[in-house]
């Protein structure tokens, strides 16, 4: 078995599961125990400079063995697993040589893995697949990116030969709670660029993510007995569907793909009295994700100059950015690890990111970081597998870019 995968069956027989509701950093214990295992293992891999802070947050140091200046680089992962689903007691299943036909996760539940319903099973005929048994998410999200990291850092550290600059490993808590970049520190990470190590299919490569924004819409009514209500009553649902009926109607998560932006109606609660409205706006266009913005607030002018002042109020912030714009000016580091993937026979596929990455963020934060495969797929529930050769294909990947920039 490779060392990439004794890690990550190691990293998954830990529970790390993040809680939203919970108000302590890291937000769950069990990413701490997690945290403070990897510590204790990076040193036995006689890397010395590595420590976990009071957040949860791992950071280490592999330092340079070659005697130019070459840039700092970084690479991340995340410890904890969606809320979605439990993450505790997970019994990953070996599938050798893959037939391509149905894999049964477990028979008592009658749970199957069906290449009816995830086609792209059938690009790993003949490839040891590990799966869940059914009744937990496997945590390849992102423990798969974890133990890439880990084993490539091992390999760099028994292999003095491979000449390589300052490597710099990031291990967050919380990025399924969208806290993971908050407590970062940048600064004190001190890389030139990193990458997260936390997509999904083999090649994938992204750089390029939604501007995003979320939209609270109250909508205030007048509630009058309804049989003498005419001309006095104002049904704040009705005017919530008015509402709804000004946003293009094509524009929605479900009739769009690719480049193509939308308004996503989250939440609606509403009476007579009162009518709650969430929405999240998500555009890669800077331009017309300002557009989108604007739009509802013209719907909301709009409606108030109907109903009367105030009816409508909005409570709209931005919640991330496309991280394009900061990794453009530092294009090389996507370019490299194209190349990267090149090298090692793994073929590149460059999508845009229908969402955030905390890549995104810290990109904003001062260090520009593309997201790379961890091979995992159907992340977040019981469906989740991962390919054992992408993991392998991953670290090779890591080890390559860091090889790379040495030869610069
Ligand atoms: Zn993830």
């Amino acid at each position: 078995m490779s060392k990439v995968v004794e890690k990550f069956l190691k990293y998954v027989s830990y529970s790390t599961k993040s809680n939203e509701e919970s108000t302590t950093v890291p937000s769950t214990e069990g990413q701490m125990i997690l945290a403070r295992e990897l510590v204790a293992e990076l040193k036995s891999m006689g890397i010395q400079k590595a420590s976990v802070d009071d957040n949860g947050y791992v950071m280490a140091t592999i330092p340079s063995n070659i005697g130019k200046p070459v840039p700092t680089i970084g690479f991340i992962a995340h410890m904890d697993t969606a809320p979605d689903m439990s993450g505790e007691n997970v019994k990953p299943k070996f599938i050798e040589n893959y037939d391509g036909k149905d894999i049964i996760l477990n028979e008592e539940k009658n749970i199957i893995l069906s290449p009816m319903d995830f086609p792209e099973l059938k690009n790993y005929i003949g490839k040891t697949l590990i799966t869940t048994d059914g009744t937990t998410l496997l945590g390849a999200d992102d423990k798969a990116g974890v133990a890439e990291i880990m084993a490539a850092a091992e390999y760099l550290m028994e292999n003095p030969q491979i000449q390589h600059g300052i490597v710099r490993i990031g291990f967050t808590p919380d990025e399924e709670v969208g806290r993971g970049a908050d407590l970062f520190d940048v600064k004190k990470f001190d890389a030139d660029f990193a990458y997260t190590m936390d997509g999904g299919t083999i090649g994938e490569l992204e750089y390029e993510n939604f501007n995003a924004a979320g939209v609270k819409v109250y909508i205030h009514g007048r509630n009058v007995h309804p049989g003498s209500a005419k001309g006095k009553m104002i049904h704040s649902t009705l005017i919530a569907n008015e509402f709804m009926n000004y946003l293009p109607r094509n524009e929605t998560p479900s009739t769009t793909e690719g480049y193509e932006g939308f308004y996503h109606l989250t939440k609606i609660n509403g009476e007579v009295e009162e009518t709650k409205l969430q929405y999240i706006i998500r555009d890669f266009d800077s331009e017309n994700f300002e557009n989108r913005k604007t739009l509802i607030k013209n719907i909301v002018d709009k409606l108030n100059d109907k109903y009367g002042k105030d009816t409508v109020e909005i409570e709209l912030v931005d919640q991330y950015f496309n991280m394009k714009e900061k990794i453009e000016p530092v294009k090389h580091i996507v370019d490299t690890a194209f190349l990267a993937m090149k090298e090692v026979g793994v073929n590149p596929i460059m999508v845009p990111i229908r969402g955030g990455t905390d890549g995104a963020r810290l990109s904003f934060m001062g260090l520009p970081t593309p997201n790379i495969f961890t091979g995992g797929q159907n992340f977040h529930g019981k469906y989740e597998f991962v390919p054992t050769y992408a993991m392998e294909k991953a670290v090779d990947v890591i080890v390559k870019i860091v090889q790379l920039y040495t030869v610069k």
